[in-house]
């Protein structure tokens, strides 16, 4: 997907990552020529470093004619051959969203103007910037003993179990966010809350916070509306699971292999 002598460009539009002509993301040396420089609106750094490459953003209105098909976001995170490849694609995805969907301040009205210094948006007549938005949310394994708790939402392919997740609220710890999704989703307590790691998931701008946590009491109800089924699986015994580069999956994986934290 990505020269390792080259800089990665990537294009957007209308909110949305365009598919190179190669397949991938990653635009090609023909495509960045075929390109003139007042149909790009807005670029973006994809990493601290001039070398982890650019996103464009184009004029709505002139997106290239050499525009192929869109590419599914999870499709091209699935082919990141590394967290650092898998992090610049998170990172265009969800500049491309925050781009087309703050172009004017919410205080005043006024257009948006891009910050002098930060990778920000401000407002000439009011002063008010606007950051990336990113959205945290709490992602979480639940285990009784030998047992972990894997659950099914709607939107699942057939047969798909995965860990429990939901938004922090206003005002709330991750930690107070965990036990009140858990016991909302699936009507359990749980206690011995743990930290595992961290993972930007742009669908859109997620920052899942990934956690263990040890079952204390109540009996499985799912809510019928978030979750339709939830049952406590063995390490030897797994139904299907999410993608190998879901934080998901490697909070299951690490169950899998007796590495609690
Ligand atoms: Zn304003």
């Amino acid at each position: 997907m990505r020269q390792d002598d080259c800089q990665p460009v990537l294009l957007a539009a209308g909110g949305r990552l365009l598919q190179s002509a190669s397949g991938g993301l990653v635009a090609m040396p023909a495509e960045l020529e075929a390109l003139h420089s007042e149909v790009i609106e807005a670029q973006y750094p994809l990493g601290p470093d001039a070398a982890d490459g650019r996103l464009l953003v184009l004029h709505a209105d002139t997106e290239p004619a050499l525009r192929q098909p869109a590419m599914a976001l999870r499709d091209a995170l699935a082919q990141a051959r590394n967290e650092s490849e898998y992090g610049w694609l998170s990172r265009a995805a969800q500049l491309a969203t925050w781009h087309e969907q703050h172009r004017f301040c919410g205080r005043c009205g006024a257009a948006l103007i891009h910050h002098a210094q930060d990778l920000a948006k401000t407002c000439e007549p009011c002063g008010l910037s606007q950051y990336p938005r990113i959205s945290p949310c709490i992602i979480v394994l639940v285990v009784r003993g030998d047992q972990c708790l894997l659950a099914r939402a709607p939107h699942y392919a057939a047969g798909r179990f995965s860990t429990l997740a939901g938004f922090i609220e206003a005002g709330e710890t991750a930690e107070a966010a965990v036990a009140r999704e858990i016991q909302e989703e699936v009507s359990i307590e749980v206690q011995n809350v743990r930290y595992f790691k961290s993972q930007s998931w742009p669908f859109p701008h997620a920052l899942m916070l990934g956690f263990f946590a040890d079952y204390k009491a109540g009996e499985l109800m799912p809510d019928g509306v978030e979750i339709l089924e939830a049952h406590w699986f063995s390490r030897d015994n797994l139904p299907d699971l999410p993608p190998s580069f879901s934080i998901s999956r490697q909070l299951i994986e690490s169950y899998r292999r007796g590495e609690l934290g």
